[in-house]
C-alpha cells in the first residue's frame, strides 16, 4: 500500500519505520527543512515507561486555585476565549476519578512496556547515536504526603510487573550524590531501575535517515494545507508541493492535529500544553547526576544526555502560540540552579519552548478514523518519546488488520 504520513516529529518518524518495515511504499510530509524541530526537538528526553499516571487525578483537584493564582507554580493556567480551551478543561475535569485515573494508568503501562521492548528491539536492529543511556530514573519528593502518594502508586503498579524501590532522603543521595546540596529537604523516592533516557532529536533524526535508507521518501520543506475528501475517502494531502495521492493517510500533526481534523468533522480532544527545557554543558559526576532525576515538588526533569544536562518542566494551558515565556525559563533555571548547582555552565544554556499535544486523559489517539483510509496517531502528551514505539506498532497492526499486542480499543479515537 502506499501511505502518506503527515507529520515528521518522533511519531511521525517512527509510524514510517514500522511502515516501511511492514512493506508498504511510505512518504512522509514536514513543513520543515528537518524532522523533528517543533515538539520531538529538545524534549526532557526521559523514556519513562513506568511514570504514565494520567495528570487528570482526583489529587489534582484542590490544587487548582493555586494554578489559577500563582505565576511560579509548577502548573499554570490561563483561561483564553477559546472553546477548544474550555471543552478541553471539562474533559479534563470528567476524567479526575480514581476509577479512570487507574483505569488509563494501566493501559499506559501496557503501551510503555510495549514501546520499551520494541525500542530494545529498534536499537538493536538500527544503530542510532542518541545518547541513549538505560541508567534508571529516581523521583525525588520535598514533603512526606506526596512521598506517601508516590509509594501508595508503586505499591499498585506492583501488580502490573514494575519494579520500583522506595528510598529515604539519605538513601536517594547515596544513590545519587549530585543530589547531596538538596539532600536535608528530601522525604524520599522511588527509584525504578528499569527507566532509560536519549535524545529525542537525535533519535528521530537518525531514525529518519535509516527510514530513508528503507525507502521512506521523506518531503521536507513541505506544507500540508489540508485533505481532499471523495465520500468516505481521502483521496490526496494539498500541499505546498501540490497534491500527493496515496491508498492510506496517518496524521501525526501533534497539537495541530486537532485544527487541521475539525476541518473535516473529525474531533480528537488534543490541545497544547506548553512546556520549556533548558541544556546545560554539563559534567555528569562531577555535580550533574548519572540516573534520570525528577524533582516531584517542582515537575523538573534531569536527564544526562552525554556531555549535556536537559532540564525540562512546566506546564502551561494557556493558548496555542508557542512563543517562549522568559519569566518560566527563568523559574526553570533557578530550580536547577538551587537543586544541582555545580551540574555545569549555567550561563551557557540553551533555552526551548515545546507545545505537548495532549488530551484530557493522557493517552493518545491511535487507530481509524469514519473516513476509511485516515488514520491517526497523535496526542502523545508528556510522553511522546517514550510511547512512539508502542504507538507506531498498534498503528501499523491496525493498519494490516492484525491483532495489536494490547487492548487498542483504550487508545482508538472516540473512545
Ligand atoms: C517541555 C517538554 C518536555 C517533554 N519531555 C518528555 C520526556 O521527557 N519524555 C517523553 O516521552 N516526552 C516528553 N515530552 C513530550 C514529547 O516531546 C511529545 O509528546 C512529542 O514530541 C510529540 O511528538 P509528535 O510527533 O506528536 O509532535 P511534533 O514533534 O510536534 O511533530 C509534529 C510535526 O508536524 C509538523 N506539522 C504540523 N503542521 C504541519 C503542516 N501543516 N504541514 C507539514 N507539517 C506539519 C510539525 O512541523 C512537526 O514537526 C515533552 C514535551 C515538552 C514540551
Amino acid at each position: 500500500m502506499q501511505i502518506c504520513i503527515l507529520g515528521g516529529g518522533v511519531i511521525g518518524v517512527t509510524t514510517a519505520w514500522y511502515l516501511a518495515r511492514d512493506g508498504h511504499r511510505v512518504t512522509l510530509v514536514e513543513r520543515h527543512p528537518e524532522v523533528a524541530r517543533e515538539t520531538s526537538r529538545a524534549n526532557g528526553g526521559q523514556l519513562s515507561y513506568r511514570y504514565v499516571a494520567p495528570l487528570a487525578d482526583p489529587s489534582v483537584l484542590p490544587k487548582l486555585p493555586h494554578w489559577l493564582l500563582a505565576r511560579d507554580s509548577a502548573l499554570r493556567f490561563v483561561p483564553r476565549l477559546d472553546v477548544q480551551q474550555w471543552r478541553w478543561c471539562i474533559a479534563f475535569l470528567r476524567a479526575c476519578t480514581t476509577a479512570q485515573s487507574r483505569r488509563t494508568t494501566a493501559e499506559l503501562l501496557g503501551l510503555g512496556m510495549l514501546s520499551q521492548q520494541l525500542m530494545h528491539e529498534l536499537v538493536a536492529a538500527e544503530p542510532l547515536a542518541f545518547d541513549y543511556v538505560r541508567n534508571g530514573k529516581l523521583v525525588v519528593y520535598r514533603d512526606a504526603a506526596a512521598f506517601d502518594g508516590a509509594r501508595r502508586q508503586a505499591d499498585y503498579q506492583a501488580q502490573f510487573g514494575c519494579v520500583q524501590h522506595a528510598l529515604d532522603g539519605p538513601a536517594c543521595v547515596a544513590l545519587e550524590p549530585a543530589l547531596a546540596h538538596v539532600g536535608d529537604r528530601l522525604a524520599g523516592g522511588i527509584h525504578t531501575p528499569g527507566e532509560e533516557a536519549g535524545d529525542c532529536d537525535r533519535f528521530t533524526r537518525g531514525l529518519a535517515g535509516a527510514a530513508a535508507r528503507d525507502g521512506v521518501e521523506l518531503k521536507l520543506g513541505v506544507e500540508l494545507t489540508g485533505l481532499r475528501v471523495k465520500g468516505h475517502r481521502v483521496t490526496a494531502a494539498a500541499t505546498s508541493a501540490g497534491d500527493l495521492e496515496a491508498d492510506a493517510f496517518v496524521i501525526c500533526l501533534g497539537f495541530r492535529s486537532q485544527p487541521l481534523l475539525a476541518s473535516l468533522d473529525v474531533h480528537v480532544p488534543v490541545y497544547p500544553l506548553k512546556g520549556y527545557s533548558l541544556t546545560v554543558p554539563a559534567a555528569p559526576g562531577r555535580g550533574a547526576p548519572r540516573v534520570s532525576v525528577t524533582d516531584a515538588h517542582h515537575k523538573v526533569v534531569y536527564a544526562p544526555l552525554g556531555e549535556q544536562l536537559r532540564i525540562a518542566g512546566m506546564v502551561d494551558l494557556t493558548g496555542t502560540r508557542a512563543d517562549a515565556d522568559h519569566e518560566r525559563i527563568a523559574l526553570l533555571a533557578r530550580q536547577a540552579r538551587d537543586t544541582f548547582p555545580d551540574a555545569g555552565d549555567y550561563d551557557a544554556a540553551s533555552a526551548w519552548t515545546g507545545m505537548r499535544p495532549a488530551t484530557p486523559d493522557s493517552k493518545p489517539v491511535i487507530g481509524p478514523t469514519p473516513y476509511r483510509n485516515l488514520w491517526l496517531n497523535t496526542g502523545h502528551g508528556a510522553l511522546g518519546f517514550t510511547l512512539a514505539c508502542g504507538s507506531a506498532r498498534v498503528l501499523a497492526d491496525r493498519i494490516a488488520g492484525r491483532e495489536p499486542p494490547l487492548d487498542a480499543d483504550a487508545f482508538a479515537p472516540g473512545r
